[in-house]
């Protein structure tokens, strides 16, 4: 099937609307939030689209379809892991992603930390936070990241910049922002008793981006928004 163009760009215009009536409402500028286009499921050719039309992150969920269409690609992006990593694939995922959304265990983060001083360079993440309590998602409990964080402090070539987090199944806009604010009274607890800055937060996809813009997200990850539905 190939891909429709026409619809791309009608699905951005809506996508524009439905973001701009959200932050007009609860009084934000949508310069303050990220769109990032979610590639997963996608040729590489739908990514160069999002790319030429403006959309400069990219997010992948899986290590190795993102690294195999970062090899291919012949245009810049700021392509981003936001889904689970396992820790046989953090060296690669470090070598080739500019930021990794969804770090969900110390273990893992102390690996990134060691494979980016290798790499002497210095790795945005974000912690991914299960604060919809979803036993079918990856992520710290609410409850333990600030020890969590605590222990990555020391962690110098990992730059965290805040938190992310998926809204539990089945998808329902009052459960979804409910687990959005916890995430902002998460964040910003952790600000004032760290003494930090974790600006990011990462929350709201295609069906709950209206209670995340309300809650204070600065990345929507949308993919059927823009591009329909993904390719089996
Ligand atoms: C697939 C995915 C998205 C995009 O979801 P859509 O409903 O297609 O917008 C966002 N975030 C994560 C972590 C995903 O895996």
């Amino acid at each position: 099937m190939a891909f429709d163009h026409r619809s791309f760009r009608q699905n951005l215009a809506r996508l524009r609307d439905r973001i701009g009536s959200a932050c007009e409402k609860c009084g934000r500028s949508p310069d303050s939030i990220d769109l990032m286009a979610v590639t997963k499921g996608f040729p590489l050719e739908v990514a160069a689209t999002a790319v030429g039309a403006g959309l400069t992150t990219l997010g992948e969920n899986r290590v190795q379809e993102g690294v195999a269409k970062i090899g291919e690609a012949n245009f810049p992006a700021n392509w981003e892991l936001i889904g689970h990593l396992q820790s046989n694939k953090a060296q690669l995922a470090v070598k080739c992603f500019q930021r990794i959304q969804s770090v969900d265990s110390v273990k893992l983060a102390k690996r990134l930390n060691r494979m980016a001083a290798a790499n002497r360079k210095k790795l945005p993440i974000l912690l991914q936070v299960n604060t919809g309590e979803d036993p079918g998602k990856f992520g710290f409990r609410t409850e333990e990241t600030e020890a969590v964080l605590h222990r990555l402090l020391g962690q110098n070539s990992l730059v965290v910049q805040g938190l992310m987090t998926i809204a539990p199944a089945p998808p329902e806009l009052d459960s979804a922002r409910q687990s959005f604010e916890t995430l902002r009274r998460l964040r910003d607890r952790l600000e004032e008793r760290l003494a930090i800055q974790l600006p990011e937060l990462s929350m709201g996809m295609t069906f709950d981006l209206e209670p995340a813009i309300a809650a204070g997200s600065t990345c929507l990850r949308v993919g059927t928004g823009l591009f329909g539905p993904r390719p089996k």
